[in-house]
């Protein structure tokens, strides 16, 4: 059974099953260090951190994400910070947007969350549990990771949606700017 699902209009989350390349009419965000990431990169073990690409290796239509699912928060801000950068601008564009992960229950999930509550505002800002509680009532079949989950939770506040509209919107907030 595939494990392709559709979350919100034009927003795909899937396992491994789920990897195509991405097309102008869908950007893929290949949320899994291997095989996807190391595929990108062409390495075999691990990259060293000071490589460009170390994190991120993003093209047209696709981002390969260095993710893992370890049960510790071991995640940098940056990843969801790429992610952001690379898959709302697309998706304001009109483009679908495929992500996929090995399982798709943690990684690919926690983004798809990511951006309907951070950047399409479709869920909760408030506080990860309330964007979780919302974001299990459109898919069922997501589990995030222990450590992912934790993260999530503790940095919740940092992890605002970094694409230009959302910064322009945050600019035209302050005193002494022009709204657009
Ligand atoms: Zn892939
Ligand atoms: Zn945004």
């Amino acid at each position: 059974m595939s494990s392709l699902r559709s979350i919100h209009p034009r927003l795909w989350v899937a396992g491994q099953d789920g990897c195509c390349e991405g097309s102008p009419e869908c950007a893929v965000v290949h949320a899994c260090k291997t095989p996807c990431h190391q595929r990108a990169i062409g390495y075999a073990k691990s990259l060293p951190p000071e490589h460009p690409n170390y994190l991120a290796r993003a093209d047209a239509h696709d981002l390969w994400l260095n993710l893992i699912d370890p049960p510790v928060p071991l995640f940098q801000l940056e990843s969801f910070q790429q992610f952001f950068a690379f898959a709302a601008p697309r998706y304001d564009a009109g483009q679908a947007l495929r992500i996929h992960c090995n399982q798709g229950e943690s990684r690919s999930a926690s983004l798809a969350l990511l951006l309907l509550s951070r950047h399409l505002q479709v869920l909760s800002q408030h506080s990860y549990a309330e964007a979780l509680a919302g974001y299990v009532a459109l898919d069922p079949a997501s589990r995030p990771g222990r450590g992912l989950a934790q993260f999530l939770e503790e940095n919740w506040h940092l992890l605002a949606c970094c694409c230009a509209r959302c910064l322009g919107a945050d600019v035209s907030h302050r005193p002494g700017v022009r709204e657009r």
